[in-house]
């Protein structure tokens, strides 16, 4: 624990101030997210839907849970009550359904698109192309439940740090290119998720405004 908080400020601490930490909770225990909490932080990620479920029962009701793992639509409707924002959103499928549950529960959803641009199989996202003919499409703006609010993505795990600045690079100006282009009279659309433990201090220097770090705050992850 006491690791836990001398992590958590090293890192929290250095951050100019419009950038938001995430702290990425998974695989580990509800104390150890509480150790963070008493030290202030109130955004956390996690990957499972099952394990958010039973630790967002179990937390604080003014944490801010960010969901960043893969979703499948069946599993939307467990989350949409609480969850803060969907940051893993790869699909007009998951969209549709995003929108209907948040529906449900008389809210919107807040949502970023995650960017497949890492050289990895194993990544998912769309492509800047599929990301560009989704939003050309126009289904989103009938989305009345979802607000999108910028990108997500991932850099390839190398540790080549000129890749993954060209990718982060990618990131943010794909961005500029959506913001300009789909919403340039929208304020909400303004976040660019990239950057976690060992790529972070890189995407500090490439427009990032949520970093996501697991590690770097908590240890190594037991799984
Ligand atoms: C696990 C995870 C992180 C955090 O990774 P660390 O290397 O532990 O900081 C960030 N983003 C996503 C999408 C993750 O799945």
């Amino acid at each position: 624990m006491h690791d836990i908080k001398e992590n958590y400020h090293k890192i929290a601490d250095s951050l100019p101030p419009d950038v938001q930490l995430v702290a990425i909770s998974k695989y580990h225990p509800c104390q150890h997210i509480m150790a963070a909490y008493q030290e202030g932080q109130r955004h956390f990620g996690e990957s499972h839907q099952q394990e958010l479920t039973k630790k967002a029962s179990q937390l604080p009701s003014d944490i801010q849970w960010h969901f960043i793992g893969h979703l499948q639509t069946n599993k939307v409707k467990n989350i949409a009550p609480y969850i803060a924002i969907i940051e893993s959103v790869d699909s007009i499928r998951l969209m549709r359904e995003i929108d209907k549950q948040a529906a449900r529960n008389n809210r919107t959803i807040k949502i970023l698109l995650q960017l497949h641009i890492a050289q990895e199989t194993t990544k998912y996202g769309f492509t800047l192309d599929e990301c560009r003919q989704m939003l050309s499409s126009g289904e989103w703006r009938q989305m009345k439940h979802i607000q999108i609010c910028g990108l997500m993505t991932m850099a390839t795990n190398v540790s080549d740090e000129q890749q993954i600045r060209r990718e982060f690079n990618t990131a943010a100006q794909f961005f500029n290119e959506i913001k300009t282009t789909y919403f340039p009279h929208d304020p909400n659309f303004s976040q660019r998720s990239w950057g976690m433990s060992h790529d972070y201090h890189i995407a500090l220097q490439c427009q990032t405004t949520n970093i996501r770090i697991g590690t770097k705050i908590f240890g190594e992850r037991i799984y």
